[in-house]
């Protein structure tokens, strides 16, 4: 009780400002040693009057680290009853800073790092699972191992081109060329992750569509499992689009409800039918809800129709209800392949299989535990599409038995795209980018 406590008062994180507190018998001494009063009517905090707020500047070995304010508070009048000091100051750290230093301490490398941000930002385990795997270096493992492969080669490569005199035997070319294509194939396994890697970190954008009334806001919140779109039995009630993740089966689901695509006269609706468009032009997967309680009308004809073309699910619902909802078999738009689901949102029925359709759909096969070690990114994805085309030029080029200049100008492409993957190779504003997509305080 007889110590001078100080802490940050202020939540870690986001924050233009933060606050400093101290308290005990020398808080007043502690703030006088680091603080410098600016202008002529703020004073040290041991010479300032209570409950007053004094402008300065905090220093350290006599430099200035922040322009802050300044509050006295003395004993007894105060929250803990002793002296107060509050320190205004501001919350200077710049997004990503602390990632980026443990990167440039050679902490972490880049991939390392990026998994940082996908940690934070992961919406299901899942996701949470792949950036861990991702930050203790399963994907960097490999890219070291693909880099180090390809820097043989050059390193070959190079070693001739220094002794121009010896010509590389043709079974050493053969087994550089060969080295290569491994590599070349090692990098196409990690491209295939690509996919699975977006849908992890961005999700599936997933509209909900259908006429109104029958049931897409109710939908919606069985999916979320809580209530979320204001349900109603009044058509066209869902005005706005609103948008929401669920956890699909480990999978990182972003619902759309669009607001009910008619025709209308209504300012706000016509709005809402603008951006129901547009949520549809980049949904990547449909759920069309039909009501099954209700014949197949002409508007339910239209959607099918409309969305012949995307990865759709046809959700039947209120099956609770007698069933009045019958396909015309010849009709081409619900011709098979066609998912087909019924359920009911009131009772809940046919949810579970809802999920699995759903998942099934976006995601081919089986989630596997190897696979989520190494998620690229679309930024790993973009360099492994540069180091795989400098490396097939630097085989073609080989085959074709061009100067050995050539082809080491090629691989040399090649093992710096991939290093910049894990960061050997980075520029500034490299690192700008991906640290500015972190939260501060991180
Ligand atoms: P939306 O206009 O398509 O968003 O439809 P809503 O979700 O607002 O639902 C319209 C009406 O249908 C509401 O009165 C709901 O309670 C009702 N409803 C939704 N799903 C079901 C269901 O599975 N069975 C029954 N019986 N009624 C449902």
């Amino acid at each position: 009780m007889e110590d001078t406590i100080a802490a940050i008062a202020t939540p870690l994180g986001e924050g233009g400002l933060a606050v400093i507190r101290v308290s005990g018998p020398g808080a007043l001494q502690v703030a006088d040693a680091c603080f410098e009063p600016v202008g002529k009517s703020s004073l040290k905090p041991s010479q300032a009057a209570s409950h007053t707020i004094q402008y300065g500047r905090v220093v350290r070995r006599g430099e200035m680290v922040d322009e802050v304010l300044l509050a006295v508070m003395r004993a007894p009048r105060t929250f803990t009853r002793e002296d107060v000091v509050e320190i205004t100051c501001h919350g200077g750290a710049q997004p990503g800073e602390f990632t980026k230093r443990a990167f440039l301490n050679g902490r972490l490398d880049l991939a390392q790092a990026e998994a940082v941000a996908d940690l934070i930002h992961s919406r299901t385990e899942l996701a949470l699972g792949a950036a861990q795997e991702q930050l203790a270096g399963k994907l960097s493992q490999r890219i070291h191992q693909l880099r180090d492969e390809m820097l043989k080669t050059l390193a070959h490569l190079e070693a001739h081109i220094d002794f121009p005199d010896e010509d590389i035997a043709p079974d050493t070319r053969d087994k550089l060329i060969h080295r290569l294509e491994s590599g070349l194939a090692f990098m196409d396994e990690l491209l295939r992750t690509a996919n699975e890697g977006q849908i992890l970190r961005r999700g599936i954008r997933t509209a909900i569509v259908g006429r109104p009334n029958v049931g897409k806001s109710s939908l919606l919140n069985q999916l979320l499992g809580h209530e979320r779109a204001i349900v109603s039995a009044i058509p066209g009630t869902t005005r706005d689009t609103i948008e929401e993740t669920a956890n699909i089966r480990g999978l990182p689901i972003v619902f759309v409800d669009t607001a009910g695509l008619r025709e209308s006269g209504d300012e706000i609706e016509i709005e809402g039918i603008r951006r129901s468009r547009e949520t549809l032009a980049h949904a990547e997967l449909i759920l069309h809800v039909l009501d099954s309680a209700q014949p197949l009308s002409l508007a339910d004809l239209r959607y099918l129709a409309e969305f012949a073309g995307k990865k759709r699910i046809l959700v039947c619902n209120k099956i609770d209800l007698p069933r009045r909802l019958v396909w015309t078999a010849d009709d081409e738009n619900v011709k098979p392949p066609l998912c087909v689901v019924n359920v009911s949102c009131i009772t809940g029925q046919g949810m579970e299989a809802l999920k699995d359709a759903i998942k099934e759909l976006v995601w081919a096969g089986e989630i596997k535990a190897e696979m989520l070690q190494v998620m690229i990114n679309s930024r790993h994805q973009e360099a492994l599409k540069r180091a795989r085309q400098a490396a097939q030029q630097t085989i073609e080029a080989m085959r074709s038995d061009l100067t050995l200049e050539l082809v080491a100008m090629d691989l040399r492409i090649a093992v710096n795209a991939i290093g910049e993957i894990v960061g050997r190779t980075t520029t500034e504003d490299l690192l700008d980018s991906i640290f500015s997509q972190f939260c501060i305080g991180k």
